[in-house]
Formats: structure tokens, C-alpha cells, sequence
């Protein structure tokens, strides 16, 4: 049950035999500063604004006659400086997202965010006139001094006509600390603290959303249904928080795009993400036509859990007839680091240092992040992950998830990419991660020794598949949505924005599933939509999933000599364009062709599942 997985992860701080086990579900985020004392870190981050001035007096107004050396020694100079306060911003902002009630965590946080909006003005100069100098001498991108940094400065190259001022730029970063970035903090730090009440054995419990979430995943069908009508009737009722938060954010975005002479709402993203409007129409046509090769599953899931149709509450919940496996902390160690160790023993020996160092937070509590990350840590040559670990078998594939995007954090590091090369486009960010899912769906499909459990492992994965690739599609349509409302001058309340969700999520669905009411109000609690200056988030998923499950295929069709290639794309960081990577491969990503593999490798997982019918 999953009420008693949770209660026993909270029984796991009382009890002294397994204190241990507490320890290991903790991360220790001391080893990203040499000292934890709260006046030391804030020292740090007073250093860390100085600096920032040091290289603003050396650099600014100087930058358009620089010459490939100079421009070398000032991309040098900051990729230094982003590593010496990696570790101190880190440990502020990791401290809080796993508890934002920690008094000290609010400090840290409030301290770090003031710094880095100094640090980010200071600074702010080096990219506008990066633009400048390279729109007057283009030819620079070519020089082999600069090999190392060449795609690096084609993006930059790619920004310039949308660029402003220096000024203006500087304003921008003013007004959006209290505008949209304080709207996106509302909308995060009013979901992590909302606590709902629900009846669980005759009991009336008092559960966190992080916690209350687990429950969408209890084989109890009347338990899913409560906990979904429960969160979202709740949710619901604050649909004026909501709403003014998704409209100050998108109305922000379209005024943006007016100002930096975006063609569309998505360009800002296609530019940031390293691909072309060409690639992602192509990408999300073949969904549009794809779409019942998902409905297809879900009729298959209902048939599995002898339904005549699935209910929302159904969408990724076990299976009735499933084995009621849990997942102690220590045996979804075992099988994460054993699915990737099959696969390539140095990732294995990399996940494994990951639990080694406790660079993972599982426990659930109160004012933690809800979901999951992955954050790099460049200096270390590492990462660190968060999320909430119940024990189900979808935290197991989390924790793959998470420890896939770590795997692709060590290649960067091994391959010594620079910072400005190490943050890679989401597109091609979810490569580790998703194809880490498949590993551990191939470990465990191998020990599975009975067809429910292959059904509970196949259900698992293709349950991912179907909202990564298809509800996540919804979830672009409807931001479309929102901003062809805005342009034909509708106002956004809550009431619009729910019938906007509810279109663009029956496009997906069509009549498959039976939805409650109050699943109108699904919006409410993506944070996704709420991210300031970082639009259109979901496209990127959609194009990882069904990129990876192309790879995949790959890597059936040519075994051990794909792993090497797997490798060099996970290591090239941001040093090409998702394009590139994939044309290296011997793939064309602008073509539907390609895409339509990635469906294909989803069916043929799909008859597999229909043979243990
Ligand atoms: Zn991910």
C-alpha cells in the first residue's frame, strides 16, 4: 500500500537500527563548500559579487576590439569564475528546495538570489557585447584559437538580432526580480506548502503535496480517485493565485517578444534549446498523427486492469494484478547501478559513486521541491539529485531517471568540456536520463520470473513513453493555446485557462479516458508554465523521448559497438547542435522519418506487452 510506504519512510527517522538508512536517503551538501558556517557561505557570496565587478572593470566597454586571444582570455576568465561559485550557489539553493521551511535555508536562498541578480548585472555587459563584436567580425566563430568555444559563439551569434542595450538588459533583470521571477517563486512556494486532508484506513491524514502525489500511484483505485479529486479540488480553489501568476508570466513573454523581435512565442526557446522551428513542426506532426498508437495503449491498460476504460486516476497506476513489490532504498540501489553496469562498467562505477558520496536526497518531507532533478556539479565532476522516494517501482525509475542525467554530467567532466559548454539544450539533456530508463526496463525485465511482473515493468515504461511523449504534447499545445489567446486579446482567468488545458488535452486523448471535473485545474500545479524567461519547456521532452527510443533501436540493431557512440554524444556537451549529433548517428531530425522510428521502438515494447496477455 502506499500509504504504508510512506508512513514507513517516516518511521525510518525514530527508529535507531535503521537511522543508517535515514542517513543514506540525506544528501550531504557539505562537500560543495569548504566551510558550512552561514557567515562563511554569505562571505562567499559578497567575494562572489566583487568578483563579478573585477571582471565588469577589466572587460566592460572593451570587448568589440578584443582579438581571438583576447576573446579567448575573457571566455577563460569567466568559465573560472563560474566554477570558483558553483559550489556556494549550489549549496544555498539545493539546501532550500529540500526544505523551504528551514529558516536558514530562506536566508541562504535569499541571499544567493540577491547576489546572483548583482552578479547577473555586473555581468550582463559580457554578452551584449560578445554580440556586438562578433556581429561586426563574424569570422571570429572560425578562428582556430577559438575551436574550443566555436559553437558556443554561433549561439551567441544566433541571440544578436534579439538582443537590447546594456541598459535595457539591465532593467529587464531589475524588474523581473520582483515581476515574473517573484510570480514563479509564488506559484512554487505556494504548492510545496499546501497540505491536504485526506481519509486513508478511517483516518483522516494530513499530507503534504509531495506526499499526497505518492498516493496517484496506490493499487487502490477508490485511494487514487480521492487523492486526485482531493489536490485538485483544493488546487482549484486558489485558481485566482494561479491564474494571475500563468498571465503575468505569458502576458510578460509576449511584451518580451515584441521588444527582442521574436518572430514567435517558441523562438526564444528554439534559439536557447539549439534547434530549428523546422525540426520541432516535424516532431510534433508525427505526434499529432501518432496519436493512436497511444490511445491504442491505453485501451490495452484498461484490458490489463479490467476496466472498460481508464479514468484519469488510472493513467499511471499499477497494475491490479501486479506484484506488490516495494523497493527498499538500498535494493533500488542495487538495480539502478547494476542496469547501468550491464550496460557500460564506468557508468555503473559513476552511479555507484553517486549513493557512495550521498549525493541523493529520497526522503520525503515537508517544504521539499515536489518531483525530481538532477543538478551538475561541475567542480566536483559530479551531481547531485533530489526526489521523494516511496518505494514504488516508479521511484526506482526515477532514480534512474535522475542518475542518467548524473552519467551525462561525469562524461562532460571526463571529457573536460569548459562551463560555457556544459549546460546542454533540453532536447539532448534527457539522452542519459531516458536511456537509463530503458537500461533498468532491460535488467528488470530479464529477472522478472512471472508475465505480471513483466506487465508491471512494461506498464511502467510505456506509462512514462505515453505522458513523456503524448500528455507532455498536450501540455505544448496548450501553451500555444495560451499565447494565440493573449494575441486575439483574451483575458486569461482561471476559468479560460482550464478550458484552453482541457482542449489542447482532448486533442491527445480524444474519448480514451475518463477525466474528473476538477482535472480542468491540472495546470494549476505545473510549475513548468510558471518558469520566468524559460517558455515552451515541454517540447523538449518530447523530442528527448522519442530521440532516445530511436537510439535505442539503434543500439539493438548494432549492440556493443552503439556504446561508444552513445558516449561521445553524451560528452560533447553543448559543442553541437542536437542536429549534428544526431546527423553523426545518421539521422536527419527534420524528417517525420525519424521520428516515426522512436514510435516504432515504443510498439514493438507495446507487443511485447500484448503477448503476455
Ligand atoms: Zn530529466
Amino acid at each position: 500500500m502506499a500509504n504504508s510506504l510512506i508512513v514507513s519512510a517516516k518511521t525510518l527517522q525514530s527508529r535507531d537500527g535503521l537511522s543508517m538508512v535515514k542517513a543514506e536517503m540525506n544528501w550531504d551538501l557539505s562537500q560543495l563548500v569548504e566551510n558550512t558556517e552561514q557567515t562563511a557561505i554569505q562571505k562567499k557570496l559578497e567575494v562572489m559579487v566583487t568578483e563579478a565587478e573585477r571582471i565588469r572593470e577589466k572587460y566592460h566597454s572593451k570587448i568589440h576590439a578584443l582579438d581571438a586571444k583576447g576573446l579567448l582570455n575573457l571566455l577563460e576568465t569567466k568559465d573560472a569564475y563560474v566554477l570558483r561559485f558553483e559550489g556556494v550557489e549550489m549549496y544555498c539553493r539545493l539546501m532550500y528546495s529540500a526544505d523551504s521551511t528551514s529558516d536558514l535555508a530562506k536566508q541562504l536562498n535569499d541571499a544567493v538570489r540577491r547576489a546572483s541578480m548583482k552578479v547577473d548585472q555586473s555581468l550582463a555587459f559580457v554578452d551584449i557585447e560578445l554580440g556586438g563584436l562578433l556581429a561586426d567580425k563574424p569570422s571570429l566563430v572560425k578562428d582556430p584559437v577559438l575551436t574550443e568555444y566555436k559553437h558556443y559563439l554561433e549561439r551567441i551569434l544566433r541571440r544578436v538580432p534579439h538582443m537590447l542595450s546594456e541598459t535595457e538588459e539591465r532593467v529587464i533583470i531589475t524588474k523581473d526580480k520582483n515581476g515574473i521571477n517573484a510570480w514563479e517563486m509564488l506559484q512554487s512556494d505556494w504548492l510545496s506548502t499546501r497540505t491536504f486532508d485526506i481519509q486513508i484506513e478511517g483516518k483522516t491524514k494530513t499530507l503534504p503535496y509531495g506526499e499526497i502525489i505518492g498516493l496517484y500511484q496506490s493499487p487502490d483505485r477508490d485511494l487514487r480517485k480521492r487523492a486526485n479529486q482531493t489536490v485538485y479540488k483544493d488546487l482549484g480553489k486558489d485558481n485566482i493565485i494561479w491564474a494571475s501568476a500563468i498571465r503575468a508570466v505569458c502576458e510578460d513573454h509576449v511584451e518580451i517578444c515584441t521588444l527582442r523581435k521574436y518572430p514567435t512565442p517558441m523562438t526564444q526557446s528554439l534559439i536557447a534549446n539549439d534547434v530549428d522551428q523546422q525540426t520541432i513542426d516535424s516532431l510534433m506532426t508525427t505526434i499529432q498523427k501518432s496519436v493512436s498508437v497511444y490511445q491504442r495503449y491505453l485501451k490495452l491498460k484498461a484490458k490489463l486492469m479490467r476496466l472498460k476504460k481508464l479514468a484519469n486516476y488510472d493513467l499511471v497506476a499499477p497494475l491490479p494484478s501486479g506484484p506488490e513489490k516495494s523497493y527498499a532504498w538500498k535494493e533500488s540501489r542495487i538495480e539502478v547501478v547494476g542496469a547501468y553496469r550491464q550496460f557500460d562498467e564506468e557508468m555503473g562505477s559513476w552511479v555507484d559513486e553517486m549513493f557512495e558520496r550521498r549525493h541523493i536526497d529520497g526522503e520525503t518531507r515537508k517544504g521539499k521541491t515536489s518531483g525530481a532533478f538532477c543538478s551538475s556539479w561541475m567542480a566536483g565532476k559530479s551531481a547531485y539529485i533530489l526526489q521523494s522516494f516511496n518505494g514504488r517501482i516508479g521511484n526506482v525509475y526515477t532514480q534512474a531517471h535522475e542518475l542518467g542525467h548524473a552519467v551525462h554530467a561525469y562524461q562532460r567532466s571526463k571529457a573536460g568540456q569548459k562551463p560555457s559548454n556544459f549546460p546542454v539544450g533540453s532536447c539532448i539533456a534527457e539522452t542519459g536520463s531516458i536511456f537509463g530508463e530503458l537500461l533498468l526496463t532491460e535488467r528488470l525485465l530479464s529477472k522478472a520470473k512471472t508475465r505480471e511482473e513483466k506487465q508491471a515493468i512494461l506498464t511502467t515504461l510505456l506509462d512514462e513513453f505515453g505522458m513523456a511523449a503524448f500528455q507532455v504534447s498536450a501540455r505544448v499545445f496548450f501553451e500555444q493555446s495560451m499565447y494565440d489567446s493573449i494575441k486575439q486579446g483574451k483575458f486569461l482567468d482561471g476559468e479560460t485557462v482550464a478550458r484552453l488545458w482541457v482542449a489542447a488535452r482532448d486533442k491527445v486523448y480524444g474519448d480514451s479516458v475518463d477525466w474528473l471535473d476538477v482535472m480542468k485545474w491540472e495546470w494549476t500545479m505545473k510549475v513548468h508554465y510558471y518558469i520566468a524567461n524559460y517558455r515552451f519547456y515541454n517540447y523538449p521532452y518530447v523530442f528527448a523521448q522519442l530521440f532516445v527510443f530511436a537510439l535505442y533501436r539503434l543500439y539493438k540493431e548494432q549492440g556493443k559497438s552503439f556504446i561508444p557512440k552513445l558516449k561521445t554524444l553524451l560528452a560533447a556537451g553543448a559543442t553541437k547542435s542536437p542536429r549534428e549529433l544526431a546527423s553523426e548517428l545518421g539521422f536527419d531530425i527534420t524528417k517525420g522519418t525519424f521520428w516515426e522510428k522512436g514510435i516504432a521502438q515504443a510498439q514493438e515494447f507495446m507487443v511485447m506487452l500484448e503477448k503476455t496477455l
